[in-house]
């Protein structure tokens, strides 16, 4: 099939198109990212955007257990949801966290629905341009949320939100006043809060945590491009379902809120000038290595750089000089 064609039926809602699209986007292959490129490009035709939400959370928090809930309410509101996940852990040993169990059983039976698990992938940067690319189809493709999941170790809750346009954090009850060990970063860019299993026996502590991370949220950097009260920190229940309507409420009133204050425009722009450089500092990089007269030359001056005939400061100058010729 050639590109346009794939384009065409993407943007028409052909679901086996969009997955092998997304197939495409995820290749490594040099001639499949030549066509990769080319199916972005046709793709931005379709002029649609959906909402893009990020979430993230530790192992165990009830990711699989919300999305599969809240996927279903969304459905059942007439939108179309599509789900990407974001694996570091894949990365690193091979196995994952997010991919391996039978997950989200009822919303992957829904044609409104669309799953997809991580790409795998050696480096993070890898798997940011993908997921990042893999949304932009899903967007194409017409579903209304896209929500990018990810679990809350290292750097790829950053990059998750680099890619969202609203950013939640969802959280357990905790016993005691610890705050979890939540890095002070990841608290930052969380717009909402959702502290889980809001129900049964874990009812009131769920309350207690969540009282306490509003309080913590206060305690942050204000955002004046935001409606009063966020960020904010909310409980729910992906088992009883206790919380999702507010949730869903809060998310499009700061939604709305951003689309009339311009900063959801802003923000994009934004993104896009952040994974434009990102993508340019990947790509020469890479030709560090890859190009064989660069890598060369790299080489020579290491060596003399580690033999004292040259300083560190120099030789970088001279191979900058190099590569602009
Ligand atoms: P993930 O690792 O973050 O994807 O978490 P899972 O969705 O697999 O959930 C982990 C465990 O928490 C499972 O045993 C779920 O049944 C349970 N769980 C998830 N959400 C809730 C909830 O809202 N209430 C209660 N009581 N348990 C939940």
């Amino acid at each position: 099939m050639d590109i346009d064609e794939l384009a065409e039926r993407v943007m028409a809602g052909d679901r086996r198109a969009l997955s092998r699209a997304i197939t495409l986007v995820e290749s490594g292959r040099a001639d499949h990212r030549a066509q990769a490129v080319d199916l972005l490009e046709a793709l931005k035709g379709a002029g649609r955007t959906a909402l893009r939400i990020g979430l993230s959370g530790t192992p165990g928090v009830g990711k699989s257990t919300f999305i599969e809930a809240f996927g279903m309410f969304l459905i059942a509101k007439g939108l179309r949801v599509a789900v990407l996940a974001v694996d570091p852990s894949s990365t690193r040993s091979g196995g994952s966290i997010l991919g391996d169990k039978t997950r989200m059983e009822q919303l992957s039976r829904k044609r409104e629905a669309f799953i997809r698990p991580s790409p795998s992938q050696s480096q993070l940067g890898g798997v940011a341009r993908r997921t990042r690319e893999a949304v932009a189809i899903c967007e194409a493709a017409g579903f209304d949320v896209v929500l990018i999941e990810t679990v809350g170790v290292g750097q790829s809750e950053t990059m998750v939100a680099d890619m969202s346009d609203l950013f939640l954090l969802l959280l357990a009850p905790a016993g005691g006043d610890e705050l979890q060990g939540v890095k002070r970063g990841i608290m930052e860019i969380a717009d909402i809060i959702l502290v889980n299993k809001a129900d049964g026996d874990l009812k009131s502590t769920a309350t207690r945590t969540c009282a306490d991370y509003a309080g913590a949220l206060k305690l942050l950097r204000k955002r004046p491009q935001d409606p009063a009260g966020f960020p904010k920190a909310m409980t729910v229940s992906a088992v009883t379902e206790a919380g999702l309507p507010d949730a869903w409420e809060a998310m499009t009133e700061l939604a709305e809120g951003r689309r009339a204050s311009g900063h959801w425009e802003r923000n994009r722009a934004e993104q896009a000038r952040h994974w434009f450089l990102e993508d340019l500092r990947a790509g020469l990089l890479a030709r560090l290595h890859t190009d064989p007269d660069i890598r060369a030359e790299v080489d020579r001056l290491g060596r003399d750089v580690a033999e004292g005939r040259i300083s560190a400061t120099a030789a970088a100058d001279e191979m900058l000089a190099t590569m602009r010729r």
